[in-house]
């Protein structure tokens, strides 16, 4: 059994502490949210009242937080100068996905202490949290990796080691300007195609083995009636929210930016999420992209 402390209980959270617990961990943990430490008494986790009585003495401490900056009020350095009491040998692992100047920030900060940390932040969205099978995207050194494992095996199914620290960030960034790109061209094809007059099934057999063969068309195809299992057959609920595509478009955006690398069509699919959000869309599964297309005028 391992003592584990918990940081950050929201929908993804939650249900990634349960499984620890479930797999016979002893999970303290901590939330601001008065309503999730509620919850998770319920689900048998210990809650605490503060950060620091949940990761007292753990063995492993995992956050999974929404942004960089709530990542580095954790665990970076505090204006009244109180350490969090991470004993000596516990594993840090951020499953968070943040910006990969503040994922550096926060490898620097439990280096400083010589503790072993890990970026890790996931695919797979709620439903993988609960079934525990979420994809890890590691960035660390192999020594964390190998003492993570067991707690990370308990959440995942696929652990990928990316590389050094702030790897496994850059993956998960780049990884989804990929899908939130190719999101984008398959609705335009499929829109296009639509008011040519060719059929939506027509363009999808014929593309599925053609050239424009790609994820989001075989997948998860942003129009009803083509691959059952995608979210736009149930009016775009559950998935990937819109709101994190283009959070993490965002993110990639900024490392972009802050490594002098162009990414015009990135940029372009952040600006389009956002429009997308601004309208009320941002909970929907990010394929409802194409309701954005569809409800344009013809030009
Ligand atoms: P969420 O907003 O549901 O949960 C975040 C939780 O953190 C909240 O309960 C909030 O109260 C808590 N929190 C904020 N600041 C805190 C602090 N300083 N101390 C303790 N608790 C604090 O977010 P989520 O959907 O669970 O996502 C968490 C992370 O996982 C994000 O970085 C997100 O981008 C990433 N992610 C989410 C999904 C998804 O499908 N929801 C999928 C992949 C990755």
């Amino acid at each position: 059994m391992t003592d584990v402390g918990f940081i950050g209980l929201g929908n993804m959270g939650m249900p990634m502490a349960g499984r620890l617990f479930d797999a016979g961990h002893r999970v303290r943990c901590y939330d601001t949210s008065a309503v999730a430490l509620e919850r998770a008494a319920a689900r048998g986790l210990v809650p605490c009242t503060d950060v620091f009585s949940a990761v007292q003495d753990a063995d492993v401490v995992i956050s999974m937080l929404p942004s960089g900056r709530d990542v580095l009020a954790v665990f970076g350095e505090r204006v009244d100068g109180a350490k969090l009491p991470l004993r000596d040998g516990c594993v840090v692992i951020d499953s968070s996905t943040i910006d990969v100047n503040s994922c550096a920030a926060f490898h620097r900060s439990m280096s400083a202490r010589n503790l072993l940390s890990l970026d890790a932040p996931v695919s797979g969205g709620v439903e993988g949290a609960a079934a525990g099978t979420l994809t890890f995207m590691v960035g660390g050194s192999q020594a964390a990796l190998d003492a993570a494992l067991p707690l990370l095996g308990a959440m995942g199914k696929k652990i990928v080691h990316a590389g050094e620290a702030c790897a496994g960030q850059v993956a998960k960034i780049c990884n989804n300007m990929i899908a939130g790109i190719s999101m984008i061209a398959v609705s335009e094809a499929l829109t296009l195609a639509q008011r040519l007059g060719l059929d939506a099934r027509k363009l999808f057999e014929i593309s599925a083995a053609s050239s424009g063969q790609c994820w989001a068309l075989t997948s998860y195809a942003p129009v009803p009636g083509l691959v059952p299992t995608a979210p736009s057959n149930r009016a775009y609920q559950g998935g990937f929210a819109s709101e994190l595509m283009l959070k993490d478009l965002r993110l990639a955006e900024q490392a972009a930016i802050g490594s002098g690398t162009p990414t015009p069509l990135g940029a372009a699919a952040a600006a389009l999420y956002d429009i997308h959000c601004k309208t009320g869309k941002g909970r929907l599964d990010f394929s409802s992209i194409v309701q954005m297309l569809n409800d344009s005028e013809r030009r």
